[in-house]
């Protein structure tokens, strides 16, 4: 079985989705290994490495049509601008594993689904221990809240560390973090490291503990949170009453902090409004806002996605792809990632669909031309199509039973090339 590596085309992705490092992992599972032509380059993977750990390079995206699996960054519905030309590259019966904003963006899932594409979408990996070496948005996550804070530092006219010199004590820089998930935890920490004062607020209440032994201050809301989380440990959406309360208490932690960094946000909604434009009013000139909830609507009434502007003296980034600014690091936790997910799928050299299994239920969105996914139907308003292959006519009443062929397991459907 071919796997192949296709080259992010998204404007500005710098991430690969296999790191040369992995390589000889899917070559130990009898797999063969295909690089398009300069697909590490931007993070730092020359074509060189790949050969070296014995992935073979294809010259353009059309020689990729002879792999059966292509690993990617950015598929389908994660990269709009994706053009008619580059879907043609695909063909029926090709699985394509890839991040690919199934929820957000469903619709492209379509096309895929149309051109007998089978596609696996790392969005929709459940959070489940099992699952933890695959879970590429807390590898992203963990990515952005780091870069974050670097933005914010180097846009702050201002030393994050107190320094007590010659000509004078500086005081450390203050910092408030909203949202503590995977980037959030990340953001606390990095700030602590370059010796900021950080304070955070979430409202599950299961992360003041994780803040606190960050060393940073948890900003309690003195608000009466009934069941703020789900059973998969997300946050729920909370009404507007709830969150006009919570700008209220926040205020004037807000104004006080010279960064604020939001990360908050709600799996398949829009992200909650939590610094409106009357707070960043209240904020000093040289305050830097750096909203990673950009993309899903911002965190920040001001925010505008993709861009950094200058409200009365407050700076407001509102990055939309940080994991990209930091490309070899994310490629290479991205690829550890998505080579156990691959690992996982794979039996006796072929890949196999184990409905049983929720990593490979959740995260199949098409297969035999339709979409199969129930929460990407409920988005698209359609019935899921099934995944099962068709059934044979049931026998007469008495015609012999029928032999074996049919179920060794009756729960594994796998299929390998031209079973489709
Ligand atoms: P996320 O990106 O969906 O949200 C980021 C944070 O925003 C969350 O902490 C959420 O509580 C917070 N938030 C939402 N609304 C808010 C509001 N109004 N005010 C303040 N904060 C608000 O979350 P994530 O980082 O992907 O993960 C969240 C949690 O999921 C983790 O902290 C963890 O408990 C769990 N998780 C489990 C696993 C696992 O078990 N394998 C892996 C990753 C994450």
């Amino acid at each position: 079985m071919i796997v192949a590596i296709a080259k992010e085309t998204f404007p500005g992705e710098r991430r690969v989705a296999l790191a040369p490092a992995h390589v000889p992992l899917l070559l130990k599972a009898g797999l063969e290994v295909l690089v398009e032509r300069s697909a590490g380059q931007a993070a730092g993977y020359p074509d060189r490495q790949y050969s070296e750990k014995g992935a073979k390079i294809a010259a353009n995206r059309a020689e990729l049509s002879t792999a059966d699996v292509i690993l990617e960054v950015r598929a389908a519905g994660a990269h709009p601008q994706a053009s008619a030309a580059q879907l043609d590259h695909l063909r029926s019966g090709q699985v394509v594993i890839a991040m690919c904003d199934p929820l957000g963006n469903p619709q492209p899932a379509r096309d895929l689904a149309d051109r007998g594409v089978t596609l696996f979408a790392l969005e929709l990996l459940p959070r489940i221990t099992r699952a933890q070496s695959m879970d590429v948005l807390s590898s992203m996550a963990t990515v952005a809240g780091y870069r974050a804070v670097l933005l914010g530092a180097e846009a702050l006219p201002k030393m994050f560390p107190m320094l007590m010199t010659a000509a004078g004590t500086l005081t450390p820089a203050k910092v408030f973090i909203m949202g503590v998930g995977v980037a959030g935890l990340q953001a606390i920490a990095t700030a602590r490291r370059l010796g900021a004062v950080v304070s955070a607020n979430d409202i599950r209440p299961a992360v003041k503990e994780q803040v606190e032994s960050l060393g940073a201050k948890f900003v309690e809301l003195q608000l009466h949170i009934e069941a703020a989380e789900d059973k998969g440990g997300y946050a729920k959406e909370m009404g507007e009453e709830f969150l006009q309360k919570q700008r209220e208490l926040i205020a004037r932690v807000v104004a006080e902090s010279d960064v604020v960094i939001t990360t908050a946000a709600v799996p398949g909604k829009k992200a909650p409004t939590l610094v409106t434009a009357e707070m960043v009013a209240g904020m000093a000139p040289g305050s830097v806002v750096v909203d990673l909830a950009a993309e899903r609507g911002g965190n920040c009434e001001l925010t505008e996605p993709g861009k950094t502007i200058d409200h009365n003296g407050v700076t407001i980034l509102g990055p939309t792809n940080l994991p990209a600014e930091v490309p070899q690091h994310a490629s290479q936790m991205y690829s550890k990632n998505i080579t156990t997910f691959l690992l996982h799928l794979i039996e006796d050299g072929q890949v196999k669909l184990d409905l049983e299994d929720e990593i490979v239920r959740d995260t199949l969105i098409t297969h035999g031309g339709g979409v199969v996914n129930a929460r990407v139907c409920e988005s698209l308003g359609i019935e899921p199509a099934s995944p099962d292959p068709p059934k044979p006519p049931p026998a007469p009443e008495d015609a012999p039973t029928p032999k074996e062929e049919s179920v060794e397991n009756p729960d594994v459907y796998g299929f390998a090339k031209g079973d489709e």
